[in-house]
């Protein structure tokens, strides 16, 4: 049951064959065995999964009309509130906090009948590519247990690769879905920024975090996108228009149909004279992935988009500047961890104190980063400039995708990330080599456009993703174009198989 897709596993419990309490168990077995070793998760309820799955079943008993995903086990990034379950953001100084209430992507899919099966690890406040910096323990890629599973949500991405839950939620603030699905071998979107509701996101950067699915196939990060997406008067930022219909763009790009579609090869991110740092077998993978595109009726075309180079450098002044704003709020005083507090020292020791001992050195380093940047004297020259490239890079993707001359295109495509899964330990010391894991994720996260990660084959045995960018609110292509290429790839594998197929009956 652990090795299902979503789409198996709702078919099997409505017509009944299976029982929310037997594919809950099954996943809690599966934690049981193989968590010690990969570290997915922070937290896990097996009881209260046990029970919620248990009133699903009953629910069902009764003949209560139950929607499809009913007693689906579902994980959440610990950075996602969760009313009465512990939530540290991967933090010490949240260590012990019981929330009283939901985010709305928990709401939402607590009363879509899915049994949470616990919190799972990340980055300390989602800063990092690796789940390094998580304050509480190492997680493992399961494609390679010396691997990192990639970051910030490296303990979704290992429990969904696992097989430790079926799919589970993750947020990208500058790639942190993405990234982490492509090492994994996953599929992971990042929606339009406004597009899935902020509410009871412990907020990193306000202006580029996103929650978004990750899933084994386009279709299941569909569905469980269609779950928690939609408007939200509770976030300020939430978009009030309908989500297109992605389930039913994945569908659709399964068919294989590409005709009419054109694609768009950004050169800056791994292209010709762009290619330093990228491995040639990620390299390898992509090109093969856009001939697979091609022979399904869609145009490519290279699109050349100068200021993506200057994401990187743009992306960490702006999201350190909006955290060291957002982090104030922790200060031993009215969440988790408080230091000193014994009558010897006053207010601002033990707030110092408190953030002394409670936030990690990463953490520490963007607060520093992010006040200095935001400081009088420097604003202008710092974040003021970065928020001017901000404006280019969203500008650069209009033009990119305006079609009304007929030039443009409809999606861009690019490798997910420079490289495969990074041995663990190889980069923690080195900051700028670990925000390099971003390089090819950062121009969608700062124009709040989407983009996807799809498998897109094996370098070195290890996954590589292809990730496609679509305009704001066009999620659906994002889905369709993803949905295309798995369908290629899965039948031209199928194909493999039975090429081999005498060979090994003779044998
Ligand atoms: N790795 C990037 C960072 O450290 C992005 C993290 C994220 O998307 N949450 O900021």
């Amino acid at each position: 049951m652990t090795a299902l897709d979503v789409n198996a596993l709702t078919a099997l419990l409505s017509a009944g064959e299976v029982s929310a309490v037997e594919v809950t168990r099954a996943h809690l077995d599966r934690i049981a065995a193989d968590d010690a070793t990969l570290g997915a998760y922070l937290h896990v309820d097996g009881n209260a999964a046990l029970a919620a799955a248990a009133a699903v079943d009953e629910a069902r008993a009764g003949g209560a009309a139950l929607g499809p995903l009913a007693g689906v086990p579902v994980a959440l990034k610990d950075v996602v509130v969760t009313e009465g379950v512990p939530t540290t953001s991967g933090s010490k100084i949240l260590e012990g906090w019981r929330p009283p209430y939901d985010a709305t992507v928990a709401e939402r899919l607590k009363s879509a009948g899915t049994v949470l099966l616990g919190k799972t690890n990340m980055d300390e406040f989602a800063m990092g590519s690796s789940t390094e910096n998580s304050a509480y323990r190492v997680t493992r890629n399961p494609w390679d247990p010396d691997r990192i599973p990639g970051g910030s949500s490296g303990g979704s991405s290992a429990a969904v690769a696992g097989h430790l839950a079926p799919w589970a939620i993750g947020t990208d603030t500058g790639g942190s879905i993405r990234q982490p699905a492509a090492v994994t071998g996953l599929v992971g979107h990042k929606p339009t920024y406004g597009s899935v509701s902020r509410y009871g996101l412990i907020a990193f950067s306000s202006s580029l975090d996103q929650a978004g699915p990750m899933a084994r196939t386009v279709l299941d990060a569909a569905v469980l996108h269609e779950a928690i997406g939609g408007y939200d008067r509770r976030d300020s930022t939430s978009i009030d228009v309908p989500l297109p219909r992605l389930a039913d763009a994945a569908r659709a790009g399964a068919t294989g149909d590409l005709a009419g579609l054109r694609i768009g090869v950004v050169t800056e991110l791994g292209g010709e004279g762009h290619s330093d740092g990228y491995e040639p077998g990620v390299l390898a993978r992509f090109g093969e992935a856009l001939e697979v595109l091609a022979g399904l009726g869609a145009e490519i075309v290279p699109v050349s988009c100068p200021t993506f180079d200057l994401a990187l450098a743009a992306y960490y002044l702006i999201a350190p500047s909006e955290a060291s704003s957002n982090l104030a709020r922790f200060d031993g005083v009215r969440f988790g961890l408080r230091v000193g507090d014994d009558g010897s020292h006053d207010l601002d020791e033990v707030m110092a104190l408190t953030r002394e001992q409670g936030f990690g050195p990463e953490v520490k380093r963007r607060i520093i980063l992010g006040t200095y940047a935001l400081s009088s004297g420097y604003y202008e020259a710092y974040y003021g400039q970065a928020q001017k490239v901000r404006t280019l890079i969203s500008r650069e993707f209009a033009a990119a995708f305006d079609r009304t001359d007929g030039a443009g295109v409809d999606v861009l495509v690019s490798p997910t990330t420079p490289t495969v899964a990074f041995p663990i330990g190889s980069r923690v010391d080195d900051p700028i080599a670990m925000y390099a894991a971003d390089l090819c994720t950062l121009p969608a996260s700062l124009a709040g456009v989407p983009a996807i990660s799809v498998p897109c084959g094996l370098s070195e045995g290890l996954p590589v993703g292809l990730q496609v960018m679509a305009p704001g609110l066009a999620d659906d292509r994002c889905y369709r174009v993803a949905a295309a290429l798995e369908a290629a790839q899965d039948a031209a594998r199928g194909h493999r198989l039975l090429d081999e197929l005498p060979a090994r009956t003779t044998a």
